[in-house]
């Protein structure tokens, strides 16, 4: 249970009976002035308990269980590749950032001949996105008649990522548990009539558990999580029961409000989203606010924006997305040909990287370390100066690689030209075009 501002302050050092911990008390070493305006950040999960050194070990204990993020940590695991969702404190991603992305997983049937070449395709699927590799998180196997032990069997085998195992009958679970033997998959689903067999299960075999009421009722589903969890298990998965836009929409939203807002340790739990063959469903529970997404199939038109969407959701809003500062080599640059400079934010670099690379030209890219900042942002904050990119320059021993002392700065900020003559004196400074897309042309007409 969470604890309020007041019952944590009463748990500090400001308010202890010991006068060896009470002298600490408002001594400010956490970063705030006083332990009351602690307490307050740490009710708002704005402070790390770890910040007090003072904290007393009886009282510790408490604030420790009342820290815990209000949705559990679910890890599931495959034969190479885990995938660990849940953790998150916040509803909107500005208030601070969402932690763990959620698992995007593709349907497999036990009736289907091609189950292990769809999991291997799944496996093998990867998008690089301005630097960051994105691929899918798992498959889920659903018992529909056919061998489902086997199919678990065979699909473990064709892919590193974890399984979801779909089926509501406690000894097909069983066989497939037995096959998937070695990984960690979710088991899906507890319902009213089989919870008590399925929970059984999940504790014997140490596996999370999905729980899944009808029509989205959040009544019966907190009932039921609860009834789950007083049989021993404690990484459940929340599946209310809601498939299309509206009511998934609705009930997500209310159980992730309770969880956050009201601390409602019942509903404390990832939730599992099965948007079918619907990409923009499945886009709507990335977004709010499922843990585990289940598409029916496979196709890398449907599933490609999803992963870009994910990864620009769930990337940090207070880091910007970065490249390592250096120098790039484009094309197979040569000592004479031309060197550029930009910042190492992420977009800012593919931008020109792709359009240089795409043109043919060899180049060589100097990426100043702007912070992750772009060109124009850069410069406004003073990250992106004559001084940072004469670092570069000298840095990465440029006049010993290149036969010739020119460099082509962005157009944005042609005013550093003056004071980059300066600190690169005998450097012949260019200035290029504002926007990578010219910067083709402008290689071909001006350098040389
Ligand atoms: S570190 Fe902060 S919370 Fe701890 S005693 Fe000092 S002021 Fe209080």
């Amino acid at each position: 249970m969470s604890l309020s501002g007041i019952q944590i302050y009463k748990l500090l050092p400001a308010s202890s009976k010991n006068a060896e911990v009470k002298k600490h008390g408002n001594c400010k070493e956490c970063g705030y002035p006083t332990c009351l305006a602690f307490a307050m950040k740490l009710a708002q999960k704005q402070a790390e308990l770890a910040q007090c050194p003072y904290v007393e070990d009886e009282s510790k204990s408490q604030l420790e269980a009342s820290a815990a993020p209000p949705v559990r940590l679910i890890t599931v695991t495959g034969t190479e590749r885990k995938l660990e969702v849940g953790n998150e404190t916040v509803l909107f991603r500005h208030e601070k950032t969402f932690f763990n992305q959620p698992g995007i997983f593709v349907r497999v049937k036990d009736t289907q001949a091609d189950a292990a070449d769809v999991a291997k395709a799944v496996d093998a699927y990867s998008v690089d996105y301005v630097g960051m590799d994105l691929t899918l998180n798992g498959i889920a196997v659903e018992a529909a008649g056919g061998d489902f032990a086997a199919t678990v069997a065979a699909v473990k085998a064709a892919t590193s990522f974890p399984l979801i195992l779909l089926t509501e009958d406690p000894d097909t679970a069983e066989a497939g548990l037995k096959a998937a033997e070695g990984t960690r998959p979710l088991l899906w689903a507890a319902t009213a009539d089989n919870w008590e067999a399925m929970a059984k299960l999940a504790a014997e075999y140490k596996v999370p558990l999905a729980v899944r009421a009808d029509d989205g009722d959040v009544a019966a589903l907190a009932a039921l999580a609860e009834q789950v969890k007083g049989a021993g298990v404690e990484d459940i998965v929340l599946d209310p029961g809601a498939r299309d836009y509206g009511s998934s929409l609705t009930v997500f939203t209310q159980l992730r409000r309770l969880a956050i807002k009201k601390n409602e340790r019942k509903v404390g739990y990832p939730f599992i989203g099965f948007a079918g063959d619907d990409a923009s469903l499945a886009g709507q529970h990335i977004a709010k606010y499922a843990g585990f997404v289940v598409l029916d199939s496979f196709s890398p038109g449907t599933v490609y924006p999803l992963l870009v969407m994910r990864a620009n959701i769930f990337t940090d809003p207070q880091k910007p997305i970065q490249v390592q500062p250096g120098v790039y080599e484009i094309n197979n640059p040569t000592p004479n040909d031309p060197l550029m400079v930009t910042t190492n934010f992420s977009i800012t670099y593919f931008a020109v990287a792709n359009e240089v690379e795409s043109s043919g030209i060899p180049g060589w890219l100097l990426v100043a370390d702007a912070e992750g900042m772009s060109v124009l942002t850069a410069w406004a904050a003073g990250k992106f100066d004559a001084e940072r990119i004469a670092k570069g320059v000298k840095g990465n021993e440029l006049e010993g690689k290149l036969d010739h002392k020119r460099i082509v700065i962005p157009g944005h900020v042609a005013v550093l030209m003056g004071e980059l003559e300066e600190e690169l004196p005998g450097w012949e400074i260019n200035v290029g075009p504002r926007e990578a897309v010219d910067l083709p042309n402008f290689l071909k007409t001006q350098w040389g």
